[in-house]
């Protein structure tokens, strides 16, 4: 079983914030020389998160980070000091990988999806780890 890691780098310029990071998965993949396997994408961050949804009209991302406001307050009496749980909350309902099967060399997405990075306590530097595996 062949795998490789990439780490991409990934700068965030908004305290909340979806980035669409398929192209830089895709190369990984592509860089990789898998054909046929899958492709695990993490997020080692307690405050950020990925998820996969619609890449085709920005405003579906843009309802998802306003209503995860609504669900997880910034303020609601938290008992962490830090003054970030509601990042942290919001990190583990997203959920901190995806899993995507390569297919002829890449990710198989449905035609709408993408791959997005989302950040809840930015503007900071981040990291994803894309884990390849082939199925040989
Ligand atoms: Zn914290």
């Amino acid at each position: 079983m062949k795998t490789k890691t990439t780490r991409l780098e990934i700068e965030t310029t908004e305290h909340t914030q979806m980035v669409e990071i398929t192209e830089q998965v895709r190369r990984a993949v592509a860089k990789s020389g898998v054909r046929d396997g899958v492709c695990l994408v993490f997020v080692p961050h307690t405050t950020a998160a990925v998820t996969i949804n619609e890449n085709a009209d920005p405003d579906v991302v843009r309802d998802i980070t306003m209503e995860l406001g609504k669900i997880v307050p910034w303020e609601d009496g938290y008992r962490h000091r830090e003054g970030n749980a509601a990042a942290h909350l919001k990190c583990s309902l997203v959920g901190a990988s995806e899993t995507v099967i390569i297919e002829n060399g890449a990710p198989l997405l449905g035609t709408w999806q993408g791959i997005w990075f989302c950040e809840f306590d930015g503007p900071r530097r981040r990291k994803a780890l894309v884990k390849v595996i082939s199925e040989d």
